[in-house]
This record gives C-alpha cells, sequence and structure tokens, in this order.
C-alpha cells in the first residue's frame, strides 16, 4: 500500500474511534474517545486496559498524564525502544458510580475490540505487549495462563503476543519496580533478538 493510502486509512479510523458511540454509559461518561498513538509502522506496540481518568480520558493520548503512563513512558525510554504504538484495548474511560477507573465490562471489551486489531493490522508491529491480564486474555487466548514473571510469548496471527505486569499494578506496590525494570531489559533483549 502507498504511504498515502496508508495515511488514509489510518486517518479514517482514528475518525471512527473518535466518533464511536457503541456503549452508550461510556459515552455519557467519557472526556474523549482515545485512538492509539506512536509510530507507524512500529516494531513494538503496547497495549493497556482503557484510558486513565486521570491521563487519555484528559489528554487525550494514551499513557500520558497519569502515574501509569509516567511509568512506562520512562521505561520505554530507558531502555531505548523506539518505533512503539501505545494503545489500549477499550477506547474510553469506565468509571464506576464513584467516578473512579473501573475495568470494561466484557460487552464493552467486544464493543471495541475491532478497533485494536486494525491499529494493531495497521501498525505491523511484530510484538505486542499486553500490560495486564485483561489485554492478554483478549489477545492470546483466555486459557493462556498470564504469568509476565516467565514472559513467555505465544503467537497470535503472525505476531508474538507477550506479557507484562500493568504499571498500575508496580504503582500501587503490588509488584516492585526493580523487578519491572528487569522486565524491561528482558523486553529489550527480546527485540534485539528478533531484529525488529
Ligand atoms: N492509561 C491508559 O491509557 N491505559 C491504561 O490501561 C491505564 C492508563
Amino acid at each position: 500500500m502507498s504511504v498515502a493510502n496508508r495515511i488514509l486509512e489510518f486517518e479514517a479510523l482514528r475518525r471512527a474511534i473518535l466518533t464511536c458511540e457503541r456503549c452508550p454509559g461510556l459515552v455519557a461518561s467519557r472526556s474523549r474517545s482515545v485512538p492509539g498513538s506512536g509510530t507507524i509502522p512500529a516494531r513494538v506496540a503496547f497495549v493497556g486496559l482503557a484510558p486513565g481518568r486521570l491521563g487519555g480520558d484528559r489528554s487525550g493520548v494514551p499513557f500520558t498524564g497519569d502515574r501509569s503512563g509516567n511509568l512506562l513512558r520512562k521505561m520505554i525510554h530507558d531502555n531505548g525502544l523506539d518505533r512503539v504504538f501505545i494503545t489500549n484495548l477499550v477506547r474510553c474511560n469506565p468509571r464506576d458510580e464513584r467516578g473512579r477507573n473501573r475495568d470494561p465490562s466484557a460487552a464493552e471489551v467486544a464493543n471495541c475490540k475491532c478497533f485494536l486489531h486494525a491499529e494493531l493490522n495497521q501498525s505491523s508491529a511484530a510484538l505486542v505487549v499486553c500490560l495486564g491480564r485483561v489485554a492478554w486474555h483478549e489477545l492470546a487466548g483466555r486459557d493462556q495462563p498470564f504469568d509476565p514473571t516467565h514472559a513467555r510469548p505465544v503467537s497470535r496471527g503472525g505476531r508474538l503476543i507477550y506479557p507484562m505486569f500493568h504499571p498500575a499494578y508496580v504503582n500501587r506496590g503490588a509488584y516492585s519496580p526493580n523487578k519491572y525494570a528487569k522486565d524491561f531489559v528482558r523486553l529489550r533483549l527480546l527485540v534485539e533478538r528478533m531484529a525488529l
């Protein structure tokens, strides 16, 4: 495909995401819908859960402006990972009745996942890092145990799907920041080995 057609296709997908109204509850509570962002073609795609209330929901860019975004982007930067594409499983910030972040429902994931698959196709990333269990089960399959400690990738549709903890898990003290930094070094070595 020509570069011009690639750009047109990318812009059409962005517009479709920005104007999506499939989930009435999310449309009512979101500030905006948040498309993926980064380099296309990419070497590595990172897939989070959904834009954060204090992050992407305000900024319009996944993993910016909140603690999860700061940690993820620092790890990417510290490991010299370039040509990355960063996106989410769901494009609107899901909130509970008290206005706090909640996990998206199965119906919300089902409504939204066509956007993720389209973005991953456009990004051409050969390595897709799932940040957290929900993205992992969606892309690797529900029967695949989520085990970022051993970090065994699985092959799906010509891509490697790779499990890592979500940065929020580290930020809330459930996983050591030192171990997370080592997990990113392991990811970098894999990227180098794959010569992406
Ligand atoms: N910000 C995102 O964009 N995604 C998450 O999963 C969390 C914070």
